[in-house]
């Protein structure tokens, strides 16, 4: 008998809606083995003007049942709240489910037009855990500001920073089984800051669990040195919020710009997969967004359900779309953001074709 999972589906706005179309047809054709039942979540601007709520509870809720949760884009910069601030529904899940561990892959396969010169024997292929919930971004938009200063803060506890790590440090195990070398480096500026010095004796103290795999430190302004010059050198990093946020932005102009940029956002019992980009309100409607990142979030996904649930089967669906992906990339099979000829919907039927 197949397993049903039960994935909440935030459509979103802009190109939203044209990305995750392609993606579930995937999703509903990969296996006979489990199905999916899917629960539409209204969120984002489009959700904002309809019923007045960025997040409606009912999403919520919903998202929080699910057993995962799929997300395109949420927002458009024209739509903002009446006091001008621009609204972030996709912070609001993170805090609200407890998604500590930003997962940002960072992969590079012939075909991808990355800004790189890469030598010919180099592929890229890491991953950028991010600290999602505290670090510098602990106020939330309410630091404080007087006449002649301004002031945020920077937080750091012992149990998500540990939950975070430990979390790095099954990923790097889990990768180590796949041939990678099980590899962690934590991500910190802990020659400045005394916060960060406190990130790094957790660490450390996390990595005294793992005998197996290799533990170092980088400074964040030499990684992001590193990140360009020597990207094939990482393997698993572990880094607090904001370095994360902008980290994995420049690790998605490694790829080549957003379009290629999958993430998961992860928590104890939740997890929440979508693209790194957002609603992309210049190319909406016009049929020609990259589905690849939606399509590679959802790998994500699987991979995640089929670890969670112990069904390897799912874990081999999640590598054959990426596979599937790849082929497509080397092939010229891709939109016009990667220098091909095809459509939103040509490109997941390539990708489909394929499978
Ligand atoms: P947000 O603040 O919501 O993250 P953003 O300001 O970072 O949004 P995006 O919506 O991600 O902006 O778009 C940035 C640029 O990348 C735009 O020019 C957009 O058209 C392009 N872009 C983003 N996603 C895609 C995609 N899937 N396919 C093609 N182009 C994309
Ligand atoms: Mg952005």
């Amino acid at each position: 008998m197949s397993k049903t999972f039960e994935i909440a589906v935030f459509h979103g706005d802009g190109i939203g809606p044209e990305i995750m179309a392609p993606t579930l047809d995937i999703l509903n054709t990969i296996s006979d083995a489990y199905d999916f039942r899917y629960v539409e979540c209204p969120a984002g601007a489009a959700s904002y003007l309809d019923v007045g709520s960025d997040l409606p509870q009912a999403s919520l809720d919903a998202a929080r049942k699910a057993d995962a949760i799929l997300l395109s884009a949420l927002g458009d910069p024209a739509v903002r709240y009446p006091d001008g601030t621009e609204m972030t529904p996709q912070i609001d899940i993170r805090i609200a489910l407890d998604l500590y561990a930003g997962i940002r892959p960072v992969r590079i396969v012939p075909g991808m037009k990355t800004p790189l010169n890469l030598p010919d024997d180099k592929t890229v292929d890491f991953v950028l855990v991010r600290e999602s919930t505290e670090g510098l971004f602990h106020t939330q938009g309410k630091g404080r500001v007087e006449a002649d200063f301004a002031e945020e803060t920077l937080r750091l506890t012992r149990k998500t920073t540990t939950k975070v790590c430990d979390y790095t440090f099954r990923l790097a195990q889990d990768r180590k089984a796949l041939g990678h070398p099980g590899r962690v480096t934590s991500v910190d500026k802990a020659n400045v800051f005394r916060a960060f010095a406190f990130w790094r004796d957790i660490f450390d103290d996390v990595a005294r669990g793992y005998p197996d795999l290799t533990a170092d430190h980088a400074y964040v302004d030499a990684m992001a040195l590193w990140f360009v010059l020597k990207p094939w050198d990482w393997d698993v990093m572990v880094t607090e919020n904001m370095f994360g946020d902008i980290l994995s932005d420049l690790g998605a102009g490694l790829m080549g710009g957003l379009g290629m940029a999958p993430s998961a956002d992860i928590g104890d019992d939740h997890a929440l997969f979508q693209p790194c980009h957002g609603s992309a309100p210049d190319i909406a409607g016009k049929g020609i967004a990259n589905p690849f990142a939606m399509i590679l979030s959802a790998c994500m996904m699987l991979d995640w359900l089929g670890r969670r649930h112990d069904m390897p089967l799912m874990i081999d669906d999640a590598a054959r779309i990426q596979t599937a992906v790849d082929a497509c990339l080397a092939a010229g099979e891709t939109t016009g953001d990667l220098g091909g000829l095809l459509d939103c919907k040509g490109a997941g039927a390539a990708v489909m074709a394929r499978l």
